[in-house]
């Protein structure tokens, strides 16, 4: 078996996560493993955002059987935020499909910071990364509806599929988040001043706030990203929630930018889709597979969890998660 400077010994597995102790047993070390690691710092910019514990840290895997493994501190809620990015995108996804959702919003990564202007003014006001402020924002202003409340209900419902639960504003976030977010609303504007946005800009950040400040747990986040990794049926409910081919349109957008301009760096340790947000969440997708659901505030430079990429990494190894990953078919033939 191969190790590689990790330690942990990499395995590649197609299939099935292994069941309940094995499974359990890896979620624990990887938990543990993880908890060593003090590096990083709590966001800030959105003022209550700085008040979390910067300690507190759940692990939970959702498999495509709808069988929970929970490690730490699972049902803590935090306020989605970015996370939010990609389930709005499948959503748009489902309602405009494959070649609109791809010419309004694109699906590059810009190598910028989430919240960059010049990403917008480098791409001639096209917005190319959904995954971003301003390709969330593009994205959330195509969501279907006719006014700012329909479209409000469309996503808050339509999140709450992919969690299985009815999700809930914090309020408290919400107040901190629509009092600081000029950038936000500035982004906003330029993206209508190249006609990218053409409903009010005002009401298209409300409705983008209001998605990043849902509240959620790690183990909501693992039913989400297992949804997306059962062709977009939810495994707990059983409900189809987008289409199949919306949820591999999604996870292929996640695995080129899911986590800002670390998505390189990510994809190569870790060789899965995923998406982080500010408040120290991280979903993860092993397509066919399970959800990994991560919360834990310290943040990177680029805002990812430091705790949860070091958490996922060890899964991703030690069950054979890896996309790229595999054996030789035939040990060796000869030549
Ligand atoms: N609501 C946050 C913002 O728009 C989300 C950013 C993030 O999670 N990276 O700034």
């Amino acid at each position: 078996m191969d190790v590689d400077a990790s330690g942990v010994p990499q395995v590649a597995v197609t299939g099935a996560v292994p069941s309940g102790p094995d499974t359990d047993r890896l979620l624990t070390e990887a938990h543990e493993h993880a908890s060593r690691h003090a590096e990083g710092a709590v966001a800030d910019y959105i003022p209550i955002l700085a008040a979390a514990d910067p300690e507190v840290f759940g692990v939970c895997l959702a498999d495509v059987e709808g069988g929970l493994h929970e490690v730490g501190d699972t049902r803590v809620p935090f306020s989605i935020q970015s996370i939010s990015k990609a389930f709005v995108y499948a959503l748009l996804c489902d309602a405009l499909g494959h070649e609109r959702a791809f010419e309004m919003v694109g699906v590059n990564n810009t190598g910028l910071a989430f919240n960059s202007v010049v990403a917008i003014e480098l791409n001639d006001g096209h917005p190319r990364n959904p995954m971003v402020n301003a390709g969330a924002l593009a994205t959330t202003a195509l969501i279907p509806g006719e006014t700012t409340e329909d479209r409000w209900a469309v996503i808050r419902e339509g999140l709450s599929r992919f969690a299985g639960r009815a999700l809930e504003v914090d309020d408290e976030v919400y107040r901190s988040e629509s009092t600081t977010n000029h950038r936000n609303r500035a982004i906003a504007q330029l993206l209508e001043s190249y006609g990218r946005i053409e409903r009010d800009p005002g009401g298209v950040v409300e409705v983008y706030t209001r998605q990043c400040s849902l509240s959620v747990d790690a183990h909501d986040l693992a039913v989400m990203g297992a949804t997306l990794a059962d062709g977009g049926v939810n495994p707990v409910t059983g409900q189809r929630v987008v289409a199949a081919t919306v949820a591999r349109d999604t996870l292929a957008v996640l695995a080129a930018s899911g986590l800002y301009e670390r998505s390189g760096e990510w994809l190569f340790e870790i060789g899965l889709p995923g998406k982080s947000g500010v408040a120290g969440g991280l979903v993860t997708v092993a397509p066919g597979k399970a959800g990994i659901g991560c919360y834990a505030p310290r943040l990177d430079a680029a805002g990812n969890s430091v705790r949860g990429q070091i958490a996922t990494a060890h899964l991703s190894r030690a069950l054979g998660l890896h996309v790229f990953a595999s054996n030789p078919h035939v040990e060796e033939r000869p030549r």
